[in-house]
């Protein structure tokens, strides 16, 4: 058996908390021996469990809530759209109806 790690996320998955759910087994219950337990109990890394669970609707930030949820766009008369990441300058953007493409601003609505 061996204690379980248990990985708590928050909505879109960037931010979490590793914890270790006690086993129940011959050794103390705190977060370092079950963490000791969890790491010595692994004969085969991919038996052994994870859970990842992820808490409420937080995301880290505007951007990376636009980014999962789409936002309503103040180029596109506040319409509904979905973006993508800039791989070049790391922003939120979409393309307008007007092809010119657009970074998610402080005027666009979330
Ligand atoms: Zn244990
Ligand atoms: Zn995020
Ligand atoms: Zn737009
Ligand atoms: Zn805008």
């Amino acid at each position: 058996m061996g204690c379980q790690k248990i990985i708590v996320t928050n909505a879109c998955g960037h931010s979490m908390a590793v914890s270790y759910a006690f086993c129940g087994g011959n050794h103390l219950n705190n977060p370092d021996t079950n963490r000791a337990c969890y790491d010595i109990t692994r004969p085969i890394v991919s038996l052994k469990k994870i859970v990842r669970y992820a808490i409420g609707r937080e995301f880290c930030g505007p951007a990376c809530r636009a980014l999962h949820q789409g936002w309503y766009c103040c180029t596109c008369n506040h319409l509904p759209v979905r973006g993508y990441l800039d791989q070049d300058n790391r922003m939120v953007v979409h393309q307008t109806c007007l092809g010119a493409v657009h970074a998610l601003c402080t005027a666009c609505l979330m």
